[in-house]
């Protein structure tokens, strides 16, 4: 069988009924010449078998000749959602091949049941991918390898389930064993699943995986306003749910982390933290390296313990991170060199590596004081004039950067309040501020009142952490960035106070970070604007 040419990102498509996997497959045909088509997820897979004739017309039509259906029909044993025999599920595939579709994916635990000659007999009727799938943990890759060797196959393919960092190095550095092996280049796929997965599934192309998979981009018919409703999120009957965990769109994986031009001389950044994948650094980021033509992607790097985190980023290797929520503090462990804006507010959120050695800055911090500066008009070094009173709601790891920066203003009167009065005592006593109970707020007049909660955040937008007599100051600065206009700015300007948004503190510190790992000037027009699409998607997207 002649190997067919494929592209690189294969569209995953699903439906319950024939209908909807018709819609859903017709529709990623128009982003991928290779689509495949889930027939475990349909009801009655015999029954969605009837779209294919219609859909190898409609892919010839659309993609041309090199168009590809590959059709999946995984047994539930095996993480699908077929049901029944696996003499069934061959026979199903043997009928999707005959029926038009030119590939064919079969489990290598429904290979080794089958035997040598129905597998055989499959390969004749559509090319195979012989696959491997763990969806609890990373599989030891090179002796599921050797297993599936033993099928003649036209691709193998080797998926398991990343729990930290690591395992996504041992995908990709797999892929770069197999392909350096002269007869087996490009015949492998290989990727962890889950969210800790995403970044073996950006960078597997670039290591010689031959495609990776993607779901289909969201059509803004299935945008709503609003958060969605508890029991929804995971629909079966939403066209876009992705077939596997950690998969990301093709839009995503094509035009955000251009999964397909990345080598592997591509310099590697990314955001570390836990949670990660709704940050708009991302988009902000990709969209910064692209407008200045730098060969660099920023992944999402989900991680919830540090621990072996520096050798596994060694391993990709990353030249630099973002570091968010809950590790600012924790990273100090490991890296060897920091800035005095760390030292002050003990905590970092941006890391480079230099010559194996990790340096550390906090642009948090740069990131207050940059939009203080502009609303205040005060020129380069200038501080604030004498007597300026400062009150910072919040006593947590942006409050912490607020008191740096403003001590670096010479600001000398900050006071500091919260809702857990002892929190608030420790956090004045080592920072060296004043204390202030809330009620004291209405009484108190203040030249810059700093809100540091998550009070107010999407998709919480109607609450604030104020009442509007409690709002007594010139300046009001809200950390919060979703939204970029929150019911305190909104309160406060109500009340003839100027407003600082905080996506302004959040695209000074990306800015900063930007010039720290590239020593270029940022894109700033550019950030900001795709900062705002981004927020917009984000509140608008159902999942
Ligand atoms: P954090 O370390 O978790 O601290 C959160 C603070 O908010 C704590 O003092 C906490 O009080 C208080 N808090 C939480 N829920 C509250 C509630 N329901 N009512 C009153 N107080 C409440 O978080 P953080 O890193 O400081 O972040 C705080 C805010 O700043 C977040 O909205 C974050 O998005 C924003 N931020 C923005 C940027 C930016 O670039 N714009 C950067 C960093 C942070 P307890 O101590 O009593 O729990």
């Amino acid at each position: 069988m002649t190997k067919p040419l494929l592209p690189r990102i294969c569209i995953t498509a699903t439906g319950r009924t024939p209908a909807e996997l018709f819609d859903c497959a017709r529709r990623a045909l128009g982003y991928s010449r290779l689509v495949e088509l889930r027939l475990d997820w349909a009801t009655n897979p015999a029954e969605a078998l009837v779209t294919i004739p219609e859909l190898s017309r409609e892919a010839r039509r659309v993609a041309g000749k090199n168009s590809q259906l590959l059709a999946t029909c995984r047994r539930q044993a095996n993480g699908g959602r077929f049901r029944g025999t696996i003499s069934k599920q061959l026979e199903i595939l043997e009928q999707a091949a005959d029926l038009g579709c030119d590939l064919v994916d079969l489990e290598i635990e429904s290979a080794e049941a089958a035997g040598d000659e129905k597998v055989a007999r499959l390969r004749q009727a559509a090319a195979l991918v012989l696959s491997f799938h763990d969806f609890e943990r990373m599989p030891r890759l090179e002796s599921w390898a050797r297993r599936l060797r033993r099928f003649p196959a036209d691709y193998y393919k080797l998926v398991g389930t990343a729990t930290r960092q690591s395992d996504n190095s041992d995908a990709l550095d797999f892929l770069t064993k197999v392909n350096g092996r002269g007869g087996e280049a490009g015949r492998w796929i290989a990727f962890c699943m889950g969210d800790t997965g995403i970044p073996s599934r950006i960078l597997a192309v670039s290591r010689g995986s031959r495609f990776v998979y993607a779901s289909c981009p969201p059509t803004p018919r299935l945008w709503r306003t609003g958060p969605p409703e508890s029991n929804e999120t995971n629909s079966p009957r939403e066209p876009n749910e992705p077939a596997a965990p950690g998969q990301l769109d093709w839009e995503t994986l094509r035009n955000r982390y251009r999964a397909e031009k990345l080598t592997r001389r591509t310099s590697l950044y990314g955001l570390v933290g836990c949670p990660v994948r709704h940050s708009i650094g991302a988009a902000i980021h990709n969209a910064a390296f692209q407008a200045r033509g730098l060969d660099a992607v920023y992944l999402p790097l989900l991680v919830s313990d540090l621990k072996g985190f520096r050798k596994a980023a060694e391993r990709y290797p990353l030249a630099g991170f973002s570091v968010t929520i809950p590790h600012k503090q924790g990273i100090l462990r490991l890296v060897d060199k920091t800035d005095r804006t760390v030292r002050a507010a003990g905590a970092a959120n941006t890391v480079r590596a230099r010559r194996n050695r990790w340096e550390a800055i906090n642009t948090d911090v740069e990131g207050i004081v940059a939009p203080l500066r502009k609303a205040l008009r005060l020129r380069a070094r200038e501080p604030l004039p004498a007597g300026f009173r400062a009150v910072i709601v919040g006593n947590g790891g942006a409050a912490r950067a607020a008191v740096v920066a403003l001590r670096e203003l010479r600001c000398r009167a900050i006071s500091i309040t919260g809702r857990n009065p002892s929190k608030v005592a420790r956090f004045t006593r080592e920072l060296g501020c004043q204390a202030l109970s809330f009620e004291r707020l209405e009484r108190e007049r203040f030249d810059l009142l700093v809100h540091s909660t998550p009070v107010g955040m999407w998709p919480h937008t109607g609450e604030c952490a104020l009442r509007p007599e409690q709002i007594n100051a010139r300046v009001v600065f809200d950390l919060i960035y979703n939204p970029p206009e929150t019911r305190l700015l909104e309160l406060a300007r109500a009340r003839g106070c100027r407003t600082i948004s905080g996506l302004d503190m959040f695209l000074a510190q990306a800015a900063r970070q930007f010039g720290y790992w590239t020593g270029l000037e940022p894109p700033i027009r550019l950030m900001k604007r795709v900062a705002l699409e981004e927020l917009g998607r984000l509140t608008q997207r159902v999942t």
